[in-house]
């Protein structure tokens, strides 16, 4: 039998992402650092292959992009949406957030991650004394991307 033959296949997942149009000329930096590392939100897909099908904003408060570049990513493969870390992060944090997720779930049958690269120290200072995530619902948006404080400071 060839080498070939004998490896295992990775599971492929499509991914797109929305960024928050506050940080439209993001070249997408962290985020894409932090999918190769599978690091932050990313850390789900360790063993697994991910390619990125979509990237876009939001289009601009109140996001309207949200509406329809879902399906552009859905017919380009993508199996799952990822919702950037600079929405949780910015000054103030995106009070739509919730809604998107939920939105996108129920619009296009797509599952919504909250996150893309870890939360950069220098921000979870400041919210942390702002006292933004306060609650059970910013808890759990957090969480995916709250990593180690080590690697926070990496993505400073
Ligand atoms: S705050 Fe929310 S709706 Fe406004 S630009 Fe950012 S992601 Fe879009």
């Amino acid at each position: 039998m060839k080498g070939s033959d004998c490896r295992m296949e990775k599971e492929l997942v499509k991914v797109g992402i929305f960024i928050c149009n506050r940080y439209h000329t993001c070249a997408g930096g962290k985020c894409l650092r932090a999918l190769r590392n599978r690091e932050g939100a990313f850390s789900i897909y360790e063993g697994k292959d991910v390619e990125l099908v979509g990237y876009t904003t939001c289009d601009g408060c109140p996001g309207g992009n949200i509406e329809y570049a879902p399906a552009e990513m859905k017919k380009n493969g993508a199996a799952v949406i990822h919702l950037a870390t600079g929405m949780i992060v910015g000054y103030p944090p995106c009070p739509r957030i919730d809604f998107f997720r939920r939105f996108i779930r129920e619009n296009f049958d797509l599952p919504v991650v909250v996150g893309t690269h870890p939360i950069p120290e220098k921000y979870y200072r400041i919210h942390t004394a702002l006292g933004t995530w306060n609650s059970p619902l910013w808890q759990e948006l957090i969480a995916p991307t709250l990593a180690t404080p080590e690697i926070r400071l990496a993505y400073n």
